[in-house]
């Protein structure tokens, strides 16, 4: 039995009689703009591409579930964490931060982790990173910093100078770059690397009782990191090295998956904590706040469609469900708004219409109406408006979190609490590396820190001398720098540092 071909179509289902000849008055004449066939195939073509995003522009993504493996309902009301064996339905999108769309995975970045948990009680996102931490701690530097990362506004190169310029005036930098510089700068693919929230958040049970936590997605892969030489290679050799590998174990049943810690402090204890929990430069040390283990995240379904699926996956920090909320860490409150802009910029003001961003298990019932591309019915014929007296969706206080009471005078604040800058990333060197890891840290930092102005790398060295001496005095050696120069500028404030080191 032979089978039944498909007719190819147009756009609207017409049937196409040749794909390969367009219309022309005869055969050496011009086109004719009657070849609608021709017209439409083009002016589709001169559209296929979307706004890139500003960063994480490079991703991959899966689909799996998350599964509940502890009792946590004393800490939050939240639907989906309310039943040990409690199952529900995940997005994942991994990235890189700093490259364009098609840039290599192997690249020296941090690695976003961004989870869309579809709940009974709509969409929660968890937009993290694969590291605890972040660069600054106020969203006002948020354009400068990515500026630094990106492309030279004269040359369109990468540029040490930019990159490391912002950074040495940036001290609150140096425990994300640690991290950054260490080899979970380069980690060998998206299965093989943890995810953190990074911030602060609120969850709160019940009876309203609220507590401030932090999310730990611990690879049960293993961390497995690349060398410097190893990810120079893998970025010529593979551009999409982790994008391939995160599709083909899934496609050959080898599942990843990440175990969910959480850490969980009450408002009494975060009051007098020697941290400040809305400082994101900062972890939690696990002795002060330990871990506990909530849940398992398996990733076992590949996306049909990237365009689809991943290039139009929209996270938003904002997406929260009952039980769980933001906190008023600064970089966090901006993320809000951020992510969200962004999705109206890219995909439209209806983007939570694209299938991956349709809260599935939680159909959307709102007064919201029309606008580009609102392909469902938009509410039918049901009332636009509330209050009205047909029916129509009404507010339940069950959905409000408990208050916090906030005050102070507006202002532009620095951070207030005695922010230390250098110590966690000196437990991270002297604690909690290996003489491995740190001697990969200082060659890592020497092979890019090397391509910058002098007086930048003096700067920076003296900062990284402020955290270890060994650390600064590492870099130094392998800039081939002056170390009684770095000494005399590490001992020094910021202020008369950049003055020293400024031109
Ligand atoms: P712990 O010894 O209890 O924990 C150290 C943590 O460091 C582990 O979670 C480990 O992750 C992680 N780690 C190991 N190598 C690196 C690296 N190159 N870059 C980043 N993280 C790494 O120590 P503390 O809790 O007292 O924290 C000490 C330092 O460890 C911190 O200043 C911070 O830099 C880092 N860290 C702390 C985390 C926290 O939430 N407390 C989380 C992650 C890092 P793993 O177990 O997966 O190997």
């Amino acid at each position: 039995m032979t089978k039944k071909k498909k007719t190819l179509t147009t756009a609207f289902g017409a049937p196409v009689g040749n794909d390969q000849n367009s219309v022309t008055a005869g055969p050496r004449g011009p086109v004719l703009m009657q070849d609608m066939h021709l017209m439409e195939k083009l002016a589709h073509f001169d559209r296929e591409r979307i706004p890139e995003r500003v960063v994480h522009a490079k991703g991959a993504g899966a689909y799996g579930h998350f599964q509940v493996t502890a009792d946590v309902t004393k800490y939050t009301k939240a639907a989906f964490l309310s039943k040990v064996g409690k199952k529900t339905d995940v997005f994942v999108r991994f990235s890189t931060v700093g490259g364009e769309k098609g840039s290599a995975d192997a690249e020296r970045d941090p690695r976003g982790f961004a989870v869309k948990f579809y709940t009974e009680e709509g969409n929660y996102d968890l937009v993290g990173n694969n590291t605890p931490v972040f660069f600054i701690r106020d969203p006002l530097k948020f354009p400068d910093f990515i500026h630094t990362q990106k492309r030279n506004p004269a040359t369109n190169c990468k540029d040490p100078d930019m990159f490391w310029d912002f950074l040495s005036l940036t001290p609150e930098s140096l425990h994300q770059v640690t991290v950054l510089f260490s080899d979970r700068g380069t980690p060998a693919t998206y299965r093989h690397m943890n995810g953190y929230s990074s911030h602060t958040f609120k969850w709160y049970n019940a009876d309203g009782d609220y507590f401030w936590v932090q999310y730990h997605f611990k690879t049960d892969q293993k961390i497995r990191n690349f060398t410097r030489q190893e990810a120079d290679k893998m970025r010529a050799d593979d551009p999409d090295h982790a994008t391939r590998d995160l599709h083909e174990s899934i496609a050959k049943g080898d599942f990843p998956s990440w175990t969910l810690e959480m850490q969980i402090m009450t408002p009494e204890m975060a009051r007098d904590y020697r941290y400040d929990i809305l400082d994101i430069t900062k972890v939690w040390p696990h002795k002060d706040v330990p871990p506990i283990t909530v849940g398992k995240l398996v990733l076992d379904r590949n996306p049909v469609n990237y365009f689809a699926e991943v290039e139009q996956a929209a996270f938003c920090p904002g997406n929260f469900v009952p039980g769980i909320a933001s906190s008023p860490d600064k970089m966090l409150q901006a993320r809000l708004f951020s992510y969200h802009d962004t999705h109206l910029h890219r995909l439209g003001t209806n983007y939570q219409l694209i299938p991956v961003n349709q809260p599935k298990n939680a159909p959307e019932l709102n007064y919201q109406r029309d606008g580009f591309m609102r392909v469902d019915d938009g509410g039918g014929s049901g009332p636009n408006y509330w209050p009205n007296s047909f029916g129509g969706p009404a507010p339940d206080p069950a959905g409000n979190e408990p208050s916090l009471p906030l005050e102070g005078d507006a202002d532009r604040y620095e951070f207030q609490h005695p922010n230390d800058d250098f110590e966690q990333p000196g437990a991270l060197f002297r604690k909690v590396m290996s003489d491995q890891d740190r001697a990969n840290l200082i060659g890592n930092i020497v092979a890019h820190l090397g391509g910058a102005k002098k007086r930048i790398q003096r700067r920076q060295c003296a900062l990284f001398h402020k955290v270890d001496p060994e650390y600064g005095g590492g870099v130094a050696k392998g800039l081939g720098l002056d170390l009684s120069d770095i000494r005399t500028l590490a001992g020094m404030s910021q202020q008369d540092l950049v003055e020293a080191t400024s031109v």
